[in-house]
């Protein structure tokens, strides 16, 4: 269960002070689009994830946002944050992290990724050595595929913080 189990949960990204990561050592930041920075397949940045990105920046720490969606959705919106990208990064088990990292010349196990999900985002990360950061979803998808899968994300969550941990 480790695997899916995140360093850090945060209802959204605002909530996190970019210095924590600096505090643990990070040198560089994954960051997924849909549903983390950006409600899913829309094209609009708002002001405020806008304003905590470059904060990040004025820390001095690259981002790339890593994305499983397709190039056609992920780069207007990378253009938009002046960022670079990685497209269908097939996270968690493709090579879209090692890309990444490659991208950034920072090595793999330095960085963080936050994402929406668990069993995307939180796995890919904790198999890759790099922090995990859990965000609550911006919105809650409505198939019935994303209702099932939400589901037993929560019900790891729950075991998880029984356990205290
Ligand atoms: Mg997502």
């Amino acid at each position: 269960m480790s695997r899916f189990k995140p360093d850090i949960v945060a209802d959204s990204v605002l909530k996190i002070d970019p210095e924590t990561f600096l505090h643990r050592g990070i040198l560089w930041l994954a960051i997924d689009v849909d549903n983390t920075l950006a409600l899913p397949n829309s094209p609009i940045l708002t002001d405020e994830i806008s304003a905590w990105l470059q904060r990040v920046k004025q820390l001095g720490l690259p981002v790339i946002l890593v994305s499983n969606n397709l190039a056609e959705r992920v780069e207007p919106f990378a253009k938009l944050c002046g960022l670079p990208f990685i497209s269908r990064a097939m996270k968690p088990l493709g090579m879209g992290l090692f890309r990444a990292a490659k991208k950034i010349g920072l090595p793999l196990k330095k960085g963080a990724l936050i994402g929406d999900q668990i069993f995307t985002d939180v796995y890919a990360a904790k198999k890759r050595g790099m922090l995990a950061v859990l965000v609550h979803p911006m919105m809650e998808e409505e198939s019935r595929f994303f209702s099932i899968k939400r589901r037993l994300e929560r019900f790891v969550r729950a075991r998880q913080d029984k356990r205290g941990a």
